[in-house]
């Protein structure tokens, strides 16, 4: 992507940045000169590596910890860009799921979503300008088996941001969902062994028959094709998109 300068001036954090399709999102928005704060778990080399890399700031705060998230917003300051984005996934049917992964699969997906927008909002309003992204899923629109913490909680943030865009409508700051298909990124492939044990299926009938079944395109999303789509929410142009939930999803929610 050519380097335009687009979101120059402008401070993002990105959830769940260390991975998959939140460091892409970050990636791109980098690319078009945000400066860009991490956030997220992993091994802190590779972290110092990625800070380095996109000469981005970091914050390690655990999203499951309420009192984290305020501490993180509160050391961040104000923002232009805020993306929740870290998500995480269990698949078993309900009778067995357990509850404390319900609870943290809930704190995640949809809480912490809560707690870092009522922080960001109070600056964006006195700035009159701001843009809130939401990683929801396809799973926000529609459902499959085994996976219901992880559907209720989709489905639940695509109506919390319809709700925050009605809310913030007049203030110059816009809220959106986005709801990718199947992306390949390490929640994929590490959900795949779950769901070859709760089908009884080989890796490959998971993959085939299973996740790009979904896909009338037959083919995963790329991280990147994401984070192109953060960057178009993020520009002057799409300051009347709000409220919307944008799939990216090789059509799947049109069946
Ligand atoms: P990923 O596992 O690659 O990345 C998840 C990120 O969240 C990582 O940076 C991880 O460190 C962070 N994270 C996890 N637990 C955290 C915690 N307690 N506190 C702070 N950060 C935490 O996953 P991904 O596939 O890139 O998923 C990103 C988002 O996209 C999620 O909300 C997911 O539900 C959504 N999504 C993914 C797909 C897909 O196909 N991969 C499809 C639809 C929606």
């Amino acid at each position: 992507m050519p380097e335009t300068g687009l979101l120059e001036g402008k401070r993002a954090l990105i959830t769940g940045s260390t991975s998959g399709i939140g460091l892409a999102m970050a990636k791109a928005l980098q690319a078009e000169g945000a400066s860009v704060i991490l956030n997220g778990l992993g091994d802190a080399d590779e972290i110092a590596a990625l800070q380095k890399e996109l000469g981005a700031d970091y914050n390690g705060a655990n999203l499951l910890d309420p009192a984290a998230i305020e501490a993180m917003m509160e050391e961040i300051g104000p923002l232009d860009i805020l993306i929740n984005n870290a998500g995480m996934q269990h698949v078993s049917p309900v009778e067995d799921f357990p509850t404390e992964k319900w609870d943290a699969v809930i704190a995640l997906n949809l809480s912490a979503v809560f707690h870092t927008t009522r922080c960001a909002v109070p600056a964006m309003k006195e700035k009159g300008w701001g843009r809130i992204i939401n990683t929801a899923s396809a799973h926000s629109i529609t459902a499959s088996p085994f996976k219901s913490a992880y559907n209720a909680s989709k489905h639940a943030v695509a109506g919390f941001t319809k709700t925050i865009a009605l809310e913030l409508a007049q203030s110059g700051v816009t809220a959106n969902c986005i709801s990718p298909g199947y992306v390949w990124t390490p929640l994929i492939e590490g959900q795949i062994p779950d769901t070859m044990k709760a089908r009884g299926l080989s890796r490959e009938e998971v993959i085939n028959d299973v996740l790009l079944a979904k896909q009338p395109t037959k083919k995963f999303v790329q991280p990147h094709e994401v984070g192109a789509l953060a960057v178009f929410l993020c520009r002057e142009e799409a300051g009347n998109v709000t409220g919307a939930n944008w799939s990216i999803d090789g059509g799947w929610t049109a069946e």
